[in-house]
């Protein structure tokens, strides 16, 4: 029987080669991982993780102890969709979203890996199984960075085979943020994918004449402008600038992506696996997309993320972060021709390589 015997759950304040500085998020010298495994009583495994900039790990690990481990103790493991929802439900009056919505999803995440170990499929299977790559880019924390070390930063993602890129904009002087995105675009050729992303830092009218600046360049899209709960401000700036809009990682509950669907005309939803509440809201998410007709593309966690696009199909986008997690398991990332490749191993494909997180445990 697959019932719930076990959950172990770990932090770790994994250091960065170098700080990295974005509009709204300041300086991240670190990255911290919460893992979760949970272990049945027939004696299968599965693990799942979340991450966050550096701050909130206790707390996520916390309420995974605290309150949603003990819950989820001897449930069946294979009624992953209930126990997503009696877990949002039971934590919902102190952590609707935010710290909540991580703790969820690691554990969620956990048990999708259960699911795929115990059917013998591949994420990428069970998130749909229309393929096994995806679109692809890579976007780093750069705001900090000087213009030549944008440069040479984006000339590093050409070199690993990636052909669209993402820069960070948002800088107090519009005209050098522009000045940026356009020796990027001459940097990366006419035809490679530039997106950016200003982390929220702008109110509208910034983000109207930010829009109207970056138009020129030919931009994929304009990443959360402005604060993600103002869902009408997305729509002003989409209709008075006509420049696609993306945002996603910062909302954690259905509703809250329900909101952003129905009111701010928004290009591509960016969905984050670790903070959503999961792959299950992960795919819950993918489904409103298609019924919205954009595409669901992903925030962080490339070496997760990877199998849900691929099999999702709707020709969504795959954030290649700066925070390295795939360093840490036994298969970081494969790129091949510009296209994320999926891993084929039963389950979420993502195994820690725990000797070398080892060091970084708080
Ligand atoms: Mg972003």
């Amino acid at each position: 029987m697959s019932i719930i015997d076990s959950i172990e759950t770990r932090l770790f304040h994994v250091p960065l080669a170098e700080t990295l500085s974005d509009a709204k998020h300041g300086d991240h010298t670190h990255f911290e991982l919460v893992t979760v495994t949970i272990r049945t009583t027939d004696g299968a495994e599965g693990t799942g993780y979340t991450y966050t900039g550096g701050k909130g790990g206790h707390a996520i690990r916390a309420m995974i102890r605290h309150d949603l481990a003990p819950m989820l103790s001897g449930a069946d493991a294979r009624q992953v969709e209930a126990l997503n929802d009696a877990m949002y439900w039971h934590v919902h009056y102190v952590g609707r979203g935010g710290v909540a919505s991580f703790a969820i999803s690691a554990l969620d995440i956990a048990l999708w890996d259960l699911r795929g170990k115990a059917r013998g499929e591949p994420l990428s299977v069970m998130a749909g199984g229309a393929g096994t790559t995806c679109n692809a880019y890579a976007g780093g924390i750069d705001l900090g960075f000087t213009l030549d070390k944008l440069k040479s930063n984006v000339s590093g993602y050409l070199a690993r085979g990636f052909d669209a890129v993402k820069i960070k904009v948002g800088l107090p002087d519009l005209a050098e943020d522009v000045a940026r995105v356009a020796a990027i675009r001459d940097l990366i050729g006419p035809t490679r994918r530039l997106m950016v992303d200003a982390n929220y830092g702008l109110d509208i009218e910034q983000g109207i004449a930010a829009a109207r600046a970056f138009a020129p360049h030919d931009i994929t899209w304009f990443e959360e402008p402005i604060i993600p709960d103002d869902y009408d401000g997305y729509a002003r700036i989409a209709q008075e600038t006509r420049m696609p809009l993306a945002m996603g990682e910062n909302l954690h509950t259905i509703e809250e992506f329900g909101e952003a669907f129905a009111r701010s005309r928004l290009s591509f939803i960016q969905p984050d696996t670790g903070n959503c509440g999961g792959i299950t809201a992960w795919m819950k998410i993918a489904k409103m997309a298609r019924d919205h007709d954009i595409p669901a593309c992903t925030h962080g966690m490339q070496e997760l993320n990877v199998s849900l696009i691929s099999g999702n199909g709707d020709g969504g986008w795959l954030e290649v972060h700066s925070f390295p997690i795939d360093a840490y398991t036994t298969r970081p990332l494969t790129v091949k021709n510009a296209r994320a490749v999926a891993p084929d191993t039963p389950g979420t494909g993502v195994v820690f390589d725990w000797d070398k997180l080892e060091p970084f445990a708080v």
